[in-house]
């Protein structure tokens, strides 16, 4: 059993707080490696940004559990390196599926977890979620819950089928399973493709998709109902078409990539929505980045030369995020 306190880290609770009272949302990064790690904490370090590192079960997989842990710790040391005093890093799992799960990472060192029970039906929801916290908050260690349904990964039977929340439910929800933040669904989306063309209306002059509108009406009558409650938006990636461009136009193929517009986020960054969770937009910048240089340097095969590239779009893209979307900087 390792405590996050020890390694540095701190939980969400007084970070999202702060961000319903002043407006912004913090930034949540997945990550998988270490030039990601390092392009985020670089990015949080200089703009003073309070950042929360994603682990999905995916993720803790592919860089091992011990590995990761220890590279939190480095992170924070890292961030300290770098000038940040007092770095506000929190270490969180991402789409825990599993008591055993969230109850692993607790015990490993994160600083808060996601239980997402959402595909299951609403009273075992609760009845997990609520076993998820009363663990969890016994180390202080907080927990994300998730009420409605994102089309994409999470939905597995129909994916391009979202079930918005039912703001009717999240009262009950919230009160009963004792959760400390909610995610809701209200038209974002995983992954690269978060919209079929048929869901879209193509611009005439560009010919590309514009996507259809989030249902801001959901979120605002969840705020209603849960007054200064901390709420969650996955896929909320904007799939920038410059990487998109970019990857296909040095022999990728990525037809039809669409996202969240920009200004719909900064939007939502200033409601009750106090954590936006950012991953696809970094997988393109980094794809984009080794494409360019493997394409334009065929005889290159030093591995930092490309990841090094893929960390300095990363580190462009999450610096971007933080100051023109999220509002975050000089928060930390
Ligand atoms: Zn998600």
């Amino acid at each position: 059993m390792v405590s996050y306190k020890e390694l540095g880290l701190v939980n969400t609770r007084e970070m999202f707080a702060k961000a319903i009272k002043g407006g912004y949302a913090i930034p949540a990064f997945n990550f998988n490696n270490m030039e990601q790690l390092q392009a985020i904490i670089k990015a949080a370090a200089e703009t003073k940004s309070p950042v929360i590192l994603q682990v999905s079960k995916g993720a803790r997989n592919y860089a091992n559990q011990t590995l990761l842990r220890y590279m939190a710790q480095g992170a924070v040391e890292y961030a300290k390196e770098l000038g940040w005093e007092k770095p506000q890093i929190v270490l969180h799992l991402d789409h825990g599926d599993s008591f055993e799960l969230c109850k692993s990472c607790v015990d490993f060192g994160f600083s808060s977890v996601m239980i997402d029970a959402s595909s299951l039906p609403y009273e075992e929801n609760i009845a997990l979620t609520k076993k998820v916290v009363e663990y969890a908050h016994k180390y202080d260690v907080t927990v994300e819950a998730e009420l409605g349904v994102l089309a994409g990964v999470e939905d597995e039977v129909s994916s391009a089928v979202s079930h918005y929340t039912k703001p009717e439910e999240v009262v009950d929800f919230a009160t009963r399973s004792g959760c400390d933040s909610l995610a809701i669904s209200i038209g974002t989306s995983h992954g690269a493709y978060k919209f079929t063309p048929e869901q879209c209306t193509r611009d005439p002059k560009t010919g590309k998709l514009v996507p259809p509108p989030l249902a801001f009406d959901v979120l605002d009558a969840v705020m209603e109902q849960l007054p200064g409650f901390p709420i969650v938006l996955h896929g909320s990636s904007s799939v920038p078409q410059e990487y998109v461009d970019m990857i296909n136009s040095l022999g990728g193929k990525l037809p039809d990539a669409i996202g969240i517009p920009e200004e719909q986020l900064r939007k939502a960054a200033k409601s009750a929505v106090c954590k936006i969770n950012i991953d696809s937009d970094s997988r393109l910048a980094f794809t984009a980045a080794v494409r360019k240089v493997l394409t334009e340097k065929p005889g290159e095969f030093d591995p930092r030369k490309y990841c090094g590239l893929a960390r300095d779009f990363m580190e462009d893209l999450y610096k971007h995020k933080i100051i023109d979307v999220l509002g975050s900087d000089g928060k930390a």
